[in-house]
Order: structure tokens, then sequence, then C-alpha cells
């Protein structure tokens, strides 16, 4: 397999295009030695973006994901987000002080908020900034923010990325989000890019998958990622399913591929509300 791809942040640095997310992970007792596996299997086939949160099964995910990158750690970009009720100025310095702990690092390479509340952006940003100084963080950047709000943050401020709910089922962020990301040199991170397994079953992702000898949830990828500066953070928790999402960054699709994924999952033809999940 050639060399991942990657996506150069703002601040210099590249990191692999095709990540790994977490939501939804150390939840469970009983799964937790397969997910463990799972992002370990990740790492070795060179998805070494690792997306967690605090919010994640209550802090459970950034153990599990602790576990996972034990005595392997600086081969890893990790990942974590604050919670809008943490985002106020000591809330911040707290959260992450928590966050790693449970990640057991000294650092967190890129610290996302998680959504907007009601703690002033500005707030937020400068205890970031201050957490950057400190070197507890290594970047800052934001998620479930569309164009307005990023307008709203104080002038200066250069976040790494923007994390947003993008698939082949919600693509309102095509229409402005992307360009205005695009714009500020800012690399979109798309979440659930397979729809949570909700896209997969549908027949003309099928089609396509079919003709490639590749899965939907291949094509899934390959769509989010034919863009050059979106990252994707499928969660897989089996091998199985880890090793079907890395094998994504070997199919190229084709105009005709995306002519019949355009007509079964029209492009917005006006600003849509961004979406969450
Ligand atoms: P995904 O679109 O990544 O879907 C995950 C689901 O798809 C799991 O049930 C997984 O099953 C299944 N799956 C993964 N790969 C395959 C495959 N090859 N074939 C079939 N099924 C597959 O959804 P998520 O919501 O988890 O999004 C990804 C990540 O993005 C999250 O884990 C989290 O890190 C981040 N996120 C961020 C949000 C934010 O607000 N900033 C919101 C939502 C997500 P299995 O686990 O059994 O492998």
């Amino acid at each position: 397999m050639a060399d991942p791809r990657t996506v150069v942040l703002p601040c210099g640095v590249a990191v692999p295009a095709l990540g790994q997310g977490t939501w939804g992970m150390g939840e469970d007792a009983g799964r937790r030695v397969a997910e463990v596996s799972a992002l370990r299997s990740g790492l070795d086939l060179g998805m070494t973006f690792v997306d967690t949160a605090e919010m994640y099964g209550d802090g459970a995910a950034e153990e599990v994901v602790a576990e996972a990158v034990c005595g392997r750690r600086d081969e890893v970009f990790l990942v974590s987000k604050v919670l809008p009720s943490h985002a106020d100025a000591g809330g911040v310095a707290e959260a992450c002080r928590g966050s790693l702990r449970r990640l057991r690092t000294d650092r967190i390479d890129l610290y996302l908020l998680h959504w907007r509340g009601a703690v002033p952006l500005e707030e937020t940003v400068e205890a970031f900034e201050s957490l950057v100084r400190e070197g507890a963080i290594r970047s800052w950047g934001v998620s479930n923010l569309d164009v307005d709000d990023l307008a709203d943050l104080p002038p200066g401020a250069g976040p790494q990325t923007d994390q947003v709910l993008y698939n082949l089922s919600r693509r309102g962020p095509e229409y402005s989000l992307l360009p205005r990301c695009r714009e500020l040199s800012i690399p979109v991170m798309a979440y659930s890019p397979v729809e949570q397994g909700r896209l997969l079953g549908h027949a003309a992702l099928r089609d396509v998958a079919a003709a490639h000898g590749a899965t939907p949830a291949q094509i899934a990828l390959a769509w989010v990622l034919r863009h050059e500066d979106v990252i994707a953070i499928p969660k897989a928790s089996s091998r199985a399913h880890v090793e079907e999402n890395r094998a994504a960054l070997e199919v190229d699709l084709t105009a005709e591929d995306l002519a019949t994924l355009d007509r079964a999952f029209p492009p917005p033809g006006s600003k849509r509300p961004l979406e969450m999940l």
C-alpha cells in the first residue's frame, strides 16, 4: 500500500487525511479489548490521526485511546474536544487537565471547541492560546461552526480546522462552509463520514461500489476524501472495518461515479443551516 495521503494544517503539520473516530468507544467493558485492538490496527496502517472528546463515554473513550496509543504516543496526532459548558477561561484549563490525565499524555495535538455554546468565542480562544503557551495543547480548532460562527471568531484567531458533519447525505457544507474554509486555508474535518452506517445500504452507493470491486463504506469515504483539504475520521471498532476503511484511500472515483452519486445525493442549491449529530 502507498503511504497514506496527508493534509497540511495551517500550523504546517501534515496529518493523515484518513483518521479514526472514537464516539461510542469505552461505553461497554465487554467491547474494550476489540476497540483498543481496532485503533491499534489503524495505527499500524498509518491512520495515526485519532479523534476523541471528553464527552465520549464521559471520558471513557479517551481512556480507550490512552490504551491504544500506549508506547507509541509519538506516532499519533491526538485530537480531543472541550464541551461548550466547560469553555470558559477556567473551565477549558480544567477540562484539558482531565483529558490529559485520561489520555495519559502530556499534550493534546489539537484541541477543539466541540460546539458553540453560551461562552463568548473570544474567551475560549484566549484559554486555548494560553494552553498552547503552556504546552498542554499544540494547537486548537473548532467544531460545528457555520460560516457566521467562523466570522465571530476574534480577529487574528487561527483555528486549525472546523470539524463538521459532512458525508454524501449531508452535503450542506458544500454551499458556503467548505468554500469559506478554503478561503481561510482551514482544512475541514468530516465527521460521521459513513453517516454512522445509515448510508451503506443505498442503491447508488452499492452500484458504484460493485463497479470498483469495493464496498459502500469505501466509496462513501473516497467521496469525502476526493477533496484534497478534507480529513475523514470514520469510527470503526473492529479490525475488519478499519482495514476496509484504510483501503478506501486506494479508490479513485471517476467523473461518471461522481455524476451517479450527484444524482442520488444532489449537491445543495442554496444555503442550509449546518447540521449536527
Ligand atoms: P461514522 O460515520 O464514522 O460511523 C460509525 C459507524 O459505522 C459504526 O457503527 C461503525 O461500526 C460503522 N462502520 C465503520 N466502518 C465501517 C465499514 N467499513 N463497514 C460497515 N460499517 C462501518 O460515525 P461517527 O458518528 O462515529 O463519526 C466518526 C467520528 O467523528 C466519531 O467517532 C467522532 O470521533 C467524530 N464525531 C464528532 C462529532 C462532533 O460533534 N464534532 C459528532 C459525531 C462524530 P463498528 O463500530 O462496528 O466498526
